[in-house]
């Protein structure tokens, strides 16, 4: 296949915006202006922060993180959890005292708390300090919010839900330079009956494929060593694109850009992770041995009323596939304990799960109802405090297998990307995402080290064979 690598230019109009912003600044402030960008939540939130990053340079902002010092302040919010959303709503309310204390601050708000109207609506009534308040479907138009905010206009309020095809060309600030996440799309069309996400970042829109190559391919060439390709749903990439594409096709071609560097990506559906995308993975050397696959739940009766169209049996199906395509991959995923309706039964139904596939890692949450979600409305008997001994019971099987699994690397040879440095001891991971540390030298962060793993003692211990 073959492809115009020229990428698409960001809005005119919004860089216009952003330019009449950067002369207002230079015009009225005798020092450069400094913006915080505040994220919550999960990776999809960093990147969109890196991209509002991008357009906050393009406007002349510099940056900090001492809140106190900035000009303008935004909190990228996420409305997946409860107790994000209340950090939220305690984090914006403490930044008050700043804005009385320097002339001219602004203060915003966007992301996907920032795109439901009752939230809006708390923000536009109780936080009257607040300046603007914009949903994830017009985060692109930061620019012109600013400019409207210093040129007269009090207040900002938008959060229409924005279908439109991706705005390409936003300017990247990303905070790490040898890692660093590209987005492949946006949005999803699943609706699982618990999750806000749908309702927050609206239908799944697709980044045409000559524009993720285009970014990877600047990064791997300005030294990046780990590529996270991220979307909702990878797997559902490329629905309603004019090319014949979808992520088994991408992940081929992002492996075949030249250079030393790894990919990685999340989230997948289950019910779309095809043999395709897993020959593809087989293939593609550059593509790590691992697959966050989230369950959510070991019982049918659950996985149908979550609206998650596979089964227990059929996820079973798919690992077993993977594991005879490639043996030395290894499992993540998300599980939900206390679904309503859920019984101790059901969830026993997911320990059993647990058990036969052996994850090496596992995110654990009690439920918690989004408003907004068709399982918000639904009965929920069962106590927090009963949910609570389930969760225990789960951790206490995961965290045997864990460490077993762990143990299992004992005495490989990996090959592992340095990435922290504390003392004398630098840690990392492996291929199959195992963690681990071992002597070596700082200037070795960012680079690839082959290490023999020799040792567990509260993690694996290894040493540099090269
Ligand atoms: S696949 Fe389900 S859980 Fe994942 S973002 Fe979409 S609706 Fe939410």
């Amino acid at each position: 296949m073959q492809y115009d690598f020229s990428s698409n230019e960001y809005s005119p109009e919004q860089k216009a915006y952003a330019a009449r912003v950067y002369n207002i600044l230079r015009e009225t402030k005798s020092e450069t202006p400094l913006a915080a960008v505040v994220t919550f939540g999960c990776q999809q939130n960093v990147s969109d922060s890196q991209r509002i990053r991008g357009m906050l340079s393009l406007m002349g902002y510099e940056f900090t993180e001492d809140l106190s010092k900035a000009d303008f302040i935004i909190f990228n919010t996420c409305a997946v959890r409860e107790h994000a959303e209340d950090r939220v709503f305690g984090n914006v309310g403490a930044v008050k005292k700043y804005k009385r204390q320097r002339k001219g601050m602004i203060i915003a708000v966007c992301g996907c708390m920032a795109q439901q109207e009752h939230v809006s609506r708390r923000f536009k009534e109780s936080y009257p300090y607040v300046d603007m308040v914009f949903g994830t479907g017009v985060t692109h138009r930061l620019p012109e919010f600013v400019y409207k905010k210093l040129t007269g206009t009090k207040r900002i309020f938008e959060n229409e839900l924005n279908n439109d095809p991706v705005i390409e060309g936003i300017p990247v600030n990303r905070d790490d330079v040898f890692k660093g996440f590209v987005p492949v799309m946006y949005g999803c069309d699943n609706f699982c009956t618990y999750c806000i996400v749908p309702y927050v970042r609206g239908r799944e829109r697709s980044r045409k494929p000559q524009e993720i190559i285009k970014e990877v391919t600047d990064m791997v060439n300005s030294g990046y060593k780990e590529i996270m390709l991220l979307g909702q749903n990878v797997n559902s990439y490329g629905k309603g694109l004019d090319e014949d594409i979808n992520f088994a096709k991408l992940l081929r071609m992002v492996n075949d850009i030249p250079g030393d560097f790894r990919i990685r990506f999340m989230t997948s559906h289950p019910k779309d992770c095809t043999e395709e995308l897993l020959l593809a993975m087989r293939d593609s050397k550059k593509v790590e041995r691992h697959l966050h696959l989230p369950v959510q739940a070991g019982s049918d009766r659950i996985l149908k009323i979550m609206n998650r169209r596979y089964t227990a049996e059929k996820y079973l199906s798919l690992i077993e596939k993977a594991r005879s395509l490639m043996p030395d991959i290894t499992f993540t995923s998300d599980i939900i304990v206390g679904f309503p309706g859920e019984t101790y039964e059901d969830f026993k139904q997911t320990i059993e799960l647990v058990k036969k596939v052996r994850y090496s890692s596992l995110f654990t949450f009690i439920y918690s109802p989004r408003k907004g979600t068709p399982a918000a409305e639904m009965p929920d008997p069962v106590t927090r405090e009963e949910k609570g001994r389930w969760f225990s019971e789960l951790l206490a099987v995961q965290d045997k297998i864990q460490k077993e699994k762990e143990e299992e690397n004992i005495g490989k040879t990996v090959r592992v990307l340095c990435e922290e440095y504390d003392d004398g001891i630098l840690s990392g991971k492996a291929s199959n995402m195992a963690q681990i540390s071992f002597a070596g030298e700082k200037d070795f962060i960012g680079s690839f080290k082959n290490v023999k793993i020799t040792s567990y003692d509260h993690g694996l211990k290894g040493e540099i064979t090269e």
